[in-house]
């Protein structure tokens, strides 16, 4: 044995070889990246999916180390099983447009919907089994509504060069991608006049992002690429007022029906686009000074970069897209029904339905002199942002200008941070009742977080640990 192995040692030293076991990364996987579209359909209740087209793309920018997801975060999981051992070899937790489709009111009504959708997975060396699963009701990842084998070898997996025309603009480089946390920033309604423009706005947003912990922390861990291709016109749709424009990503406001929701669903042309580049997240920087943005796990995040708020909706977006923060909020209108079920623990990091005992999943966080639920004047709150929308109404229908709107709304944040404030738990971990967009019967962790209101300077620190375990797993 000990012979053998000062054979290795010497074989290693004399031809410059590894002289450490093979990785399970190397045994199943190449350096690249296995690009998976697929159209996911069905209705309010069934999810079904069927395949579009396998790009082989370059490089894999994910972990090489986390192959096996543990984060548990995200409505559905992509499995991916060696053929030949029947061993899991890959999965990633990830959410979607559909399953936000299947709360809203057009898939109540009965309708059926069909919605493109992009995975990304290590590019596996041997046939391949890839399974997509999605929640039950006790919330564990346990049913599979599509399963598909997949050869590496095959003429089907196209391999052309997918990026023709976007220029890439490199904003910081930390480290090589498997060990880092690679970010795409994509532009989007910016004309061919207007590249200047969209590198001031990233570097803007990022800026911002890095103001925020445990972001600034872990700034060295990030590689920042600014992608740019030029849209016809400048802007977005913006359907309800009649406003269309020719743009490259085809975001639009009004998604779902929520004015200020901007998405798109050409995920073909976006994982194209930013097939440029190692990513590991997508953020569309959209060229619009209307308020609006989105941000879903593992999927993609928006924003529009001309509203005084829009670095604030940059972070808070990029807290769902990036780390499966939930929306804590629950006093503003949003086009879904049933968004967390009744009765049902919400998967998010950050929101509980359950207010006290071991169900309270940030427990751990909370001293022990603090009552749970945590009292916090939810009363004055609500009359608070009730006046705040009265008043906004108000200055609309007077036709007031954006300023004039702009300044309002200060005022009413200063207000705000001055209650929170007031609050004797004011700056506790608790479980604080409204969050989810529900007013009852959801808790969220602190009476303010980047995740509830613009009145926040941090996300709070179950936010906080959220992000930073989403950061670890991917780089290491
Ligand atoms: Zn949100």
């Amino acid at each position: 044995m000990k012979k053998w192995f000062l054979f290795t040692i010497l074989c290693g030293w004399l031809f410059n070889l590894p002289i450490y076991p093979q990785s399970t990364y190397d045994r199943y996987f190449t350096d690249n990246a296995l690009r998976v579209d697929y159209y996911h359909f069905g209705n309010k209740y069934e999810d079904y999916a069927t395949l579009d087209q396998l790009y082989e793309i370059s490089p894999w920018a994910g972990s090489r180390q986390n192959l096996l997801d543990t984060l548990n975060l995200g409505d559905y999981m992509v499995q991916v099983f060696d053929v030949q051992s029947n061993r899991l070899i890959f999965s990633r937790g990830f959410s979607s447009l559909f399953r936000e489709w299947q709360t809203t009111e057009e898939a109540n009504s009965g309708v059926q919907k069909t919605i493109h959708e992009t995975l990304i997975i290590p590019f596996p060396r041997k046939e391949i089994r890839l399974q997509l699963l999605k929640r039950d009701s006790l919330n564990s990842m346990s049913q599979i509504f599509w399963e598909t084998t997949i050869n590496p070898d095959s003429w089907k997996i196209n391999r052309e060069e997918r990026a023709i025309g976007v220029e890439v603009t490199t904003l910081t480089l930390h480290g090589q991608p498997a060990e880092s946390i690679d970010l795409a920033l994509i532009a989007e309604g910016y004309s061919d006049q207007e590249k200047a423009k969209f590198l001031s706005d990233c570097k803007r947003m990022i800026d911002h992002l890095f103001q925020y912990q445990p972001f600034t922390r872990y700034r060295n861990m990030f590689n920042i690429y600014a992608l740019f291709k030029p849209s016809a016109q400048s802007g977005t749709d913006d359907p309800a007022r009649g406003v269309f424009k020719n743009t490259i990503l085809n975001t639009s406001f009004n998604t779902f029906g929520s004015q200020r929701y901007v998405m798109t669903f050409d995920t073909r042309t976006l994982h194209d686009m930013a097939s440029a580049v190692p990513y590991d997240a997508l953020c569309i920087l959209v060229n619009e000074h209307q308020y609006g943005g989105g941000g879903i796990y593992n999927f993609y995040a928006t924003t529009t970069v001309d509203d005084p708020w829009s670095p604030f909706v940059f972070v808070h977006e990029f807290g769902h897209s990036f780390a499966g923060l939930g929306d804590e909020y629950y006093t503003s209108q949003v086009a879904y029904t049933d968004f967390h079920h009744k009765g049902e623990e919400p998967w998010q990091p950050n929101i509980s339905a359950h207010p006290s005992g071991e169900g309270l999943k940030w427990k751990h966080l909370v001293d022990p002199d603090i009552p749970l639920p945590t009292p916090w004047h939810q009363e004055v709150y609500d009359s608070l942002v009730e006046n705040w929308y009265r008043l906004r109404k108000d200055l609309t229908q007077k036709g007031a200008s954006e300023e004039t709107v702009y300044q309002a709304e200060l005022a009413h944040v200063n207000q705000l941070k001055q209650f929170f404030n007031s609050l004797p738990y004011g700056n506790k971990v608790g479980a604080f009742e409204g969050a989810g967009y529900q007013g009852k019967g959801l808790y969220r962790p602190a009476v303010n977080c980047i995740m509830f209101s613009k009145a926040a300077e941090k996300f709070d620190p179950v936010c906080q640990k959220a992000i930073e375990k989403v950061i670890r797993f991917l780089t290491k």
